[in-house]
């Protein structure tokens, strides 16, 4: 069976695993964009939306692509600070990917407001874009609610304050596990999966 190449738009390894990961089985060969000599390509996410930014980033690629191309985009987005962080996520304490600062800042927003009314969602959007220059965009969501002070050591970002829905822990308590089976990224990737059956069979 001949074999196509899905190229993603990102750095991280760990995201090329977990894709890897859910597509297994197919016959689809998942590759970074280091693999096909693009390492150093750094696409801007500007948009004002997680859809407008992976369109970009999996356009950025797929002008220099003839492969399928993925990019995904992520935020948390809080009912009760009307959806912020959302797509600022990565820079919401004022410096790029500091967790720190931006845990600081969430707890910060939210010091008045009591734990009831702290829900919140991340949301993980993927673009794929077809050899046909085809834009198919697939969504992952979970539900859950934004803790009084950090805890756990484990994942990264927002996650020592984040519960989600039907947990009394943190995702950082939780560890990848359980993470990986409920998350945004896990829901969004297995709508991927769909899709790209869906492709296959045309
Ligand atoms: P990205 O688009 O996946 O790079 O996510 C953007 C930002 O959203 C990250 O830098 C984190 O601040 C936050 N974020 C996304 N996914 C997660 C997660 O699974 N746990 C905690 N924070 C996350």
């Amino acid at each position: 069976m001949k074999y196509r190449k899905l190229v993603v738009s990102t750095g991280n390894e760990h995201k090329i695993e977990e894709i890897r990961d859910i597509l297994k089985g197919l016959p689809i060969e998942v590759l970074s964009k280091k693999d096909v000599g693009l390492g150093n390509l750094d696409i801007v996410e500007d948009g004002n939306s997680l859809e407008e930014n992976s369109i970009k980033k999996a356009k950025g690629l797929a002008d220099k692509l003839d492969y399928m191309v993925l990019a995904d985009d992520s935020g948390l987005f809080v009912d009760a600070l009307n959806g912020e962080p959302g797509v600022y996520s990565f820079r919401y304490g004022g410096e790029e990917g500091n967790y720190k600062k931006n845990n600081d800042k969430l707890l910060e927003e939210l010091k008045d407001v009591p734990l009831e009314e702290r829900k919140a969602k991340f949301i993980t959007v993927m673009a794929l874009i077809t050899e046909d220059k085809e834009i198919l965009v697939v969504k992952g969501e979970c539900k859950g609610s934004i803790g009084i002070e950090p805890k756990g050591s484990n994942g990264f970002g927002y996650d020592p304050l984040f519960v989600p829905d039907g947990y009394t822990k943190t995702f950082a308590e939780l560890g990848d596990n359980i993470k990986n089976k409920i998350s945004h990224r896990a829901k969004a990737l297995e709508n991927l999966r769909e899709k790209i059956l869906e492709l296959l069979e045309d």
